[in-house]
């Protein structure tokens, strides 16, 4: 039997397939990458790329909440562009 791992999405609460899920994380130095691999250390959030949280994202502040800092631009402007490209 296959182990299916599932996360949930930080911003509908829904639970997914890890693998239909993107991953942010927030490195032990501050920094927040798109983290492919899924194994980067440090405090990680899924977000599903159902069209409802693509919007909640537009919004930058639920990001800046979701990991208490500012949430850099160009980290943004990566995650929409794979947000968008994987519908
Ligand atoms: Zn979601």
């Amino acid at each position: 039997m296959k182990n299916q791992v599932t996360r949930m999405c930080f911003i509908c609460r829904n639970t997914y397939n890890k693998n239909e899920l993107l991953r942010l994380v927030k490195t032990s130095a501050g920094e927040i990458l798109i983290d492919k691999t899924g194994k980067a250390n440090g405090r990680g959030a899924y977000i599903c790329k159902c069209e409802k949280c693509i919007e909640q994202i537009k919004k930058q502040k639920i990001l800046s909440k979701a990991f208490k800092c500012e949430f850099p631009p160009a980290v943004y402007k990566k995650l929409c562009e794979e947000l968008i490209d994987k519908q």
